[in-house]
C-alpha cells in the first residue's frame, strides 16, 4: 500500500511513521509514504496557496490552481489511486470503510486548511471524502492520520496478531468486552471471577454478554444493528 499525503504540512505527519507499527509496516516494505506540498505547485510569485472567498465570507480558502495541478500531477502518475478528502461536511468514516480502504493499492490523503478547500477540486478530484466526527478541527493532517492508521490495520502483515481483528468492537457492531492484565488482584480491585476459572467456553458467554452490556449503555443504535444483523442471518 502506498499512501500519498497532500499536506500544507508534512511535518505533522511524519512523525506518526517513525515508531511502533506503522514504521514496523514501512520496514517490512507493506507501507510506502510520500508526501505531496500544494505551496510546490503554486503559480504564484509568493508561492501562495490560500485567498479570500468569492462572495465573501470569514477567513481563506485554499485555492484551485495548486491543488488542480498537484492531483492532476498525482493522477498521471498513478491512474489507480485512491483521492480521499477529509471534510468536516462528509459522511462519518467508520470501521466498515477502513476494511474496504485496506484492499486499494495506493491512497492520497487531501488535507485541508484554513476555511477549507475550493469547492471545486473536490467535485473534481475526490473519489471519496469523509469526516471524522462532528467537530472542527485546525486542519486535515489530524484526521487523514486517523484514516490511514484505521484502515493500516486492516492491511495483511501490519499488525502482528491478526486474530484481534476478528474480535475488535464494530466487528459485528458490539463493543469489546473489557479487557484486563496481570496482577488478578490490584490494589485490592479483582478481575471478574470467570475469567480466572479457564473454562474457556464460560468466559466467551461471559465476553458476550459484557459487551452487549457495554453497547447497550454506550451505543444503543449499534446494539439494534447487531440484533437485527442477527435475526437476519437466522
Ligand atoms: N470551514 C469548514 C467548515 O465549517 O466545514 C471547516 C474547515 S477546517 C477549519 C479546515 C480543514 O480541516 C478542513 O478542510 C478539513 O480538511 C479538516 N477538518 C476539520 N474538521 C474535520 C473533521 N471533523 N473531519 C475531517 N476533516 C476535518
Amino acid at each position: 500500500m502506498t499512501y500519498t499525503f497532500v499536506t500544507l504540512f508534512p511535518n505533522l505527519i511524519e512523525g506518526y511513521f517513525k515508531d511502533s507499527i506503522l514504521k514496523r509496516a514501512i520496514e517490512k516494505d507493506l507501507l510506502q509514504v510520500k508526501y505531496v506540498n500544494p505551496r510546490d505547485y503554486s503559480k504564484n510569485k509568493h508561492f501562495k496557496v490560500d485567498d479570500t472567498a468569492v462572495g465573501g465570507g470569514a477567513g481563506m480558502v485554499m485555492n484551485s490552481q495548486p491543488l488542480f495541478d498537484a492531483l492532476n500531477d498525482l493522477r498521471q502518475k498513478d491512474e489507480n489511486v485512491h483521492i480521499v478528502f477529509m471534510t468536516p461536511v462528509a459522511k462519518p468514516f467508520v470501521q466498515n470503510d477502513a476494511k474496504r480502504l485496506a484492499k486499494k493499492s495506493h491512497i492520497a490523503f487531501v488535507s485541508g486548511r484554513y476555511e477549507g478547500i475550493d469547492e471545486r477540486v473536490i467535485e473534481k478530484y475526490a473519489d471519496e471524502v469523509f469526516s471524522i466526527g462532528d467537530y472542527i478541527l485546525t486542519g486535515g493532517e489530524l484526521a487523514s492520520l486517523v484514516v490511514c492508521d484505521a484502515l493500516s490495520r486492516n492491511i495483511d502483515g501490519v499488525l502482528g496478531n491478526s486474530d484481534s481483528l476478528e474480535v475488535e468492537s464494530f466487528e459485528s457492531h458490539l463493543l469489546e468486552a473489557p479487557a484486563f492484565s496481570k496482577p488478578k488482584l490490584y490494589e485490592s480491585l479483582s478481575v471478574p471471577s470467570e475469567y480466572l476459572k479457564g473454562n474457556h467456553s464460560k468466559i466467551r458467554s461471559l465476553k458476550y454478554a459484557l459487551s452487549e452490556c457495554k453497547t447497550k449503555f454506550f451505543r444503543p443504535e449499534q446494539l439494534i444493528k447487531h440484533r437485527t444483523r442477527i435475526s437476519y442471518e437466522k
